[in-house]
């Protein structure tokens, strides 16, 4: 579990160093949509020919001119030199790094700025089976990280059968319990191979919308199909990167 690559987006001025690994096994991992039915749960695609060392990141991050550095996973946290890099952007660069998704495994860390956390479900029950582990050191990690003072985002797949609109709803208002202005996404679950999901109908994204949004002030979603999510980079330029290592 470590970092095996960086890449920098010149328009919107942002690096992003990326993990191999994650702590859940979720079956409906999106990363397997990159990998076809052979993906693994939690290593949904090959691994990466190398792993990166702290200093060759360091290294190429210090050449460039950056307002932002995001980390991504998997799960980012597990990456071992994750803390060595975060203090590095903030106290020889100046830059501020995210988590540009976690789990919420590891929240808050030292010098970390902010992190969009995808909390998977509300019922423990739904949280076990759909990640392998318990909801509370989760949802005890957000808390703690809002109160840190670090900026926070949250993000839900919807899975209709697994992760239906009274699990999304809860979670929104469990948010709002801490602060209505943290931004919510919801995703409408894209299908991968060799799992019985199906996608939300565009129906059920806007009730799940309206029903968030009783809760909280910024709710958005996206409900993409498999083509796009694998396209990311035509869709949208802060997805179109140059690859640094
Ligand atoms: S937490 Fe995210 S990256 Fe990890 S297995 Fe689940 S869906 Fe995949």
């Amino acid at each position: 579990m470590a970092f095996y690559k960086v890449t920098y987006n010149e328009k919107y001025r942002f690096a992003t160093v990326h993990n191999y690994g994650c702590t859940f096994r979720c079956p409906i991992c999106s990363y397997k949509l990159k990998s076809g039915e052979h993906g693994k749960p939690g290593h949904a695609y090959p691994p990466p020919e190398r792993y990166l060392e702290a200093e060759e990141i360091k290294g190429v991050l210090k050449t460039l001119d950056v307002d932002k550095l995001y980390f991504m996973g998997g799960e980012p946290t597990v990456a071992k030199d994750l803390q060595e890099i975060i203090d590095f952007a903030k106290e020889a660069l100046g830059v501020p790094s995210h988590l540009g998704h976690t789990n919420g495994s590891r929240l808050p860390l030292p010098n970390l700025k902010g992190a969009n956390v995808g909390l998977k479900a509300w019922d423990d029950g739904v949280h076990l089976a759909y990640t392998g582990k318990r909801k509370k050191r989760i949802f005890d990690n957000f808390d703690r990280a809002y109160r840190a003072g670090m900026e926070l985002k949250a993000n839900v797949v919807y899975v209709p059968g697994l992760v239906d609109l009274d699990q999304i709803e809860s979670i929104a208002a469990w948010i709002a319990g801490l602060d209505r202005e943290i931004p919510f996404h919801i995703m409408g679950y894209i299908p991968v191979p060799g799992q019985k999901y199906e996608r939300p109908t565009a129906e059920q994204m806007k009730a799940a919308e309206a029903a968030c949004r009783r809760h909280l002030r910024h709710v958005a979603f996206s409900h993409m199909d498999p083509e796009s999510a694998l396209h990311l980079s035509g869709r949208d330029d802060r997805f179109a990167v140059t690859r640094l290592l």
